[in-house]
């Protein structure tokens, strides 16, 4: 636990996110700031600051697979991109990003493009890939 992080404070449950999994090791919750409808991070609950840091990677990634088909089947989404960067939170995350046509987005994700969605929508889109 790292006591400045915002990701360990999600991880403990002392702010709030909307939840898609969560296991003992890992935490699935809805960007505040998608890129699409359906933006998710995975991240470990114990702090490292990189994802290439994580002990653990093949459950790691097993999280994120599994958020991808989720996506893929309760969103409707075409694909899913998982990136990592952390330039602005430096606790472990990859991003899975869900692709639709004509979602605004060229090729490759354009980062300055977020979506504006209400909390009720977000609400709804995080109940919606938890039906997994
Ligand atoms: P980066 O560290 O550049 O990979 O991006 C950090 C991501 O965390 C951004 O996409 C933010 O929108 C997201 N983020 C920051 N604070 C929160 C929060 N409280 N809940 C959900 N997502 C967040
Ligand atoms: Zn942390």
């Amino acid at each position: 636990m790292n006591e400045f992080c915002i990701f360990c404070k999600i991880a403990k449950g002392e702010i709030p996110c909307n939840k898609i999994y969560e296991d003992k090791k890992f935490l699935a919750f809805l960007d505040i700031q998608p890129l699409n409808p359906g933006h998710t991070l995975i991240i470990p609950k114990k702090h490292f600051q990189w994802v290439y840091d994580v002990v653990d990677q093949g459950a790691y990634w097993e999280v994120a697979k599994k958020t991808a088909h989720s996506l893929v089947k309760n969103l409707q989404a075409e694909y899913v991109m998982f990136v990592t960067w952390g330039l602005e939170v430096p606790h472990a995350h990859i991003h899975v990003v869900p692709r639709y046509d004509n979602d605004g987005h060229p090729g490759f994700i354009d980062f300055s493009k977020k979506k504006t969605i209400s909390a009720e929508k977000m609400k709804e889109i995080a109940e919606r890939i938890r039906k997994q």
